[in-house]
């Protein structure tokens, strides 16, 4: 492979990581995303454009602040390094047919992935920017592809039942399981997974949450009240289905309801 071409993938990825970092950390401020000048979260500096280089900035400045020396959370070159090796493994499959389009589209899918299940962690919300930005990627991406019985059914579901199950949850025990952020986001990937893969992903986000929710109470990790982000298990299951969908069809065949 083109060695011009597989650097250039590269740098295209830890770019778009870079403004991922700032996803991340205004989106939940409900700062500008766009026009605010980038600044130390110490000591307010503005952070200059040659401060700013993907990965290679992080190393200059070993991770300080060139100002007032306050740690640079390890957090901004780790998300551009896997947004720049993501962009590396997918490029391969796009080359031969030169699909700029179908590079993108995958690429801003798994940023949205990325944004989510880091935000969701953290902050225990998904700004609903990035639903909406999902959901409208995977429909025109659905309308060229599936048929409008399999898009609707898709969202309806990934909507409906959720919502119902958290109804039933709240009547029964009086508590709030998925949050209004997790059921919109059901429903974007219902867009795209359709009727019978929404379900699948459901299923599968419940159960790798309650495994993983079950295992930190009892290791004393988290108490019963905890408030828990769900984003995150729906996302990793999602970004199976989304990228590796052969992976994922042998690992559903396990289970009875394929
Ligand atoms: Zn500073």
């Amino acid at each position: 492979m083109d060695l011009y071409l597989f650097i250039l993938t590269f740098i295209i990825g830890i770019t778009v990581g870079s403004f991922l970092n700032v996803l991340i950390l205004r989106l939940p401020k409900g700062e500008d995303v766009i026009f605010d000048r980038s600044h130390c979260g110490s000591c307010e500096k503005i952070i200059h454009w040659y401060e700013n280089i993907p990965l290679i900035s992080y190393i200059f400045l070993r991770g300080k602040c060139s100002k007032c020396n306050s740690r640079i959370s390890l957090q901004y070159p780790l998300i551009e390094l896997i947004t720049g090796l993501f962009a590396l493994l997918i490029i391969p499959k796009y080359i031969s047919s030169l699909n700029a389009l179908v590079f993108i589209m995958k690429l801003g899918v798994f940023s949205i992935f990325l944004t989510i299940f880091v935000i969701d962690l953290r902050h225990k919300i998904i700004p609903n920017i990035l639903n909406i930005l999902l959901f409208v990627i995977l429909l025109l991406t659905s309308v060229l592809t599936f048929s409008w019985q399999y898009i609707v059914f898709g969202i309806v579901i990934g909507v409906g039942f959720p919502s119902i199950v958290t109804w039933a949850f709240y009547k029964l025990k009086g508590e709030i399981g998925l949050g209004m952020g997790d059921i919109k986001l059901y429903g974007a990937l219902g867009a795209y997974l359709g009727p019978i893969g929404i379900i699948h992903n459901i299923f599968l986000s419940c159960f790798l949450g309650s495994f993983i929710v079950g295992s930190m109470m009892i290791l004393g990790k988290v108490g019963r009240r905890t408030k828990i982000a769900f984003g995150p298990f729906i996302v990793i299951i999602a970004f199976f289905q989304f990228f590796y969908p052969e992976y994922f069809s042998q690992l559903m065949s396990l289970f009875i309801f394929t």
